[in-house]
């Protein structure tokens, strides 16, 4: 992949395992500030009253890890996604507790609840790394961030499972990312590890639902192990959501191949790509090759009630979050 051009704002990443990142340089929260729109935030929160539905997006976190929920909120969001620091450097300086109560203090404040609050992992990580140095890095990373989540009161925490590069086989990627998950699982009680289903993209593992169950299998400790459904990279792994009735046969593929028990989060994402083109690139809900009928679908599935659904969408400017979040909240039947 290309290296490509970031700007001040947008979420800026290095790559240097393949695939590791989501597709775009979205994800940040924009301009969005509450004397902007006030109207629409209390609207959208009037109809959101006794919604089942926790719909939020990944939020940037400039200026304090707590300015994060701000920026939920601002939004209209009931749920969202974070990084835990910043996405160029494998050592990070440790988190402030000021910043991490201040933090906590903004969720109970705001009424957010750490089970609709889902970190995003480092992109520099692959715990699925044929090389023994970064093999090594990213467990130790994989143990930093789990034990972000535990001082900052949450529960939950999301990765894309690792890349073969091509050098082992899928298989070896599997166990030694399942090894990874053990060992950090002994290092940091308590949090959630959730896989990211893939796109497929190159040598990345968690394209096919069979992969993330093979790596489940080999977890020790499956009470601490989920999956986040991302939509986007399902249909570019050829899981046809776009299709009539797809959302239904999609999570019934899911049920069949993985276990719903584990469908722990949804990642809500249009898709540039067509079916099937293993390529990671976000789209604006809508806008994509998925298109706003499956997330309607998604939107009324009884069976995603209670877990976050968070957008990575791009944003674009006049379709920003709260836009597309107000969209989704507008296509519930039972608001
Ligand atoms: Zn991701
Ligand atoms: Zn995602």
């Amino acid at each position: 992949m290309a290296p490509r051009k970031s700007t001040a704002k947008k979420r800026k990443t290095e790559e240097t395992e393949e695939g590791q990142r989501d597709g775009d340089d979205s994800g940040a929260p924009g301009d969005l500030t509450a004397d902007k729109m006030p109207e629409r935030k209390e609207e959208t929160r009037r109809g959101k009253l006794g919604n089942k539905k926790y719909i939020g997006a990944h939020v940037g976190i400039q200026g304090g890890i707590w300015k994060a929920v701000e920026s939920c909120t601002e939004m209209g969001g009931r749920s969202f996604a974070l990084f835990l620091g910043s996405q160029r450097s494998w050592k990070r300086p440790a988190l402030d507790p000021k910043a991490a109560a201040k933090f906590q203090e903004q969720c109970s404040l705001q009424g957010l609840d750490p089970a609709h609050i889902l970190p995003h992992g480092s992109y520099l990580m692959n715990c699925g790394s044929p090389k023994e140095d970064v093999y090594e890095k990213s467990q130790a990373l994989l143990v930093d961030e789990l034990s972000r989540c535990s001082a900052l009161g949450l529960h939950l925490y999301n990765f894309h499972p690792g890349s073969s590069l091509g050098s082992i086989s899928t298989q070896q990627c599997i166990e030694r990312i399942a090894g990874a998950i053990n060992y950090a699982h002994q290092q940091v009680p308590a949090v959630v590890t959730v896989l990211e289903n893939m796109s497929g993209q190159g040598n990345t593992v968690g394209g096919d639902f069979s992969e993330l169950k093979a790596i489940i299998d080999q977890v020790r400790d499956r009470s601490r192990v989920g999956v986040c459904l991302d939509t986007c990279h399902a249909f570019a792994a050829g899981y046809d959501v776009a299709a009539d009735g797809g959302v239904k046969a999609l999570l019934e593929e899911f049920d069949k191949t993985v276990g719903l028990k584990y469908l722990t989060a949804v990642h809500l994402n249009d898709s540039k790509g067509k079916l099937g083109c293993h390529l990671d690139r976000h789209e604006d809900i809508g806008k994509g090759q998925i298109g706003l009928s499956a997330f309607q679908d998604i939107v009324n599935e009884p069976i995603l009630d209670g877990i976050p659904l968070i957008l990575e969408t791009p944003g674009r400017p006049g379709f920003e979050y709260a836009e597309q979040i107000q969209l989704l909240y507008s296509l519930c039947k039972s608001q």
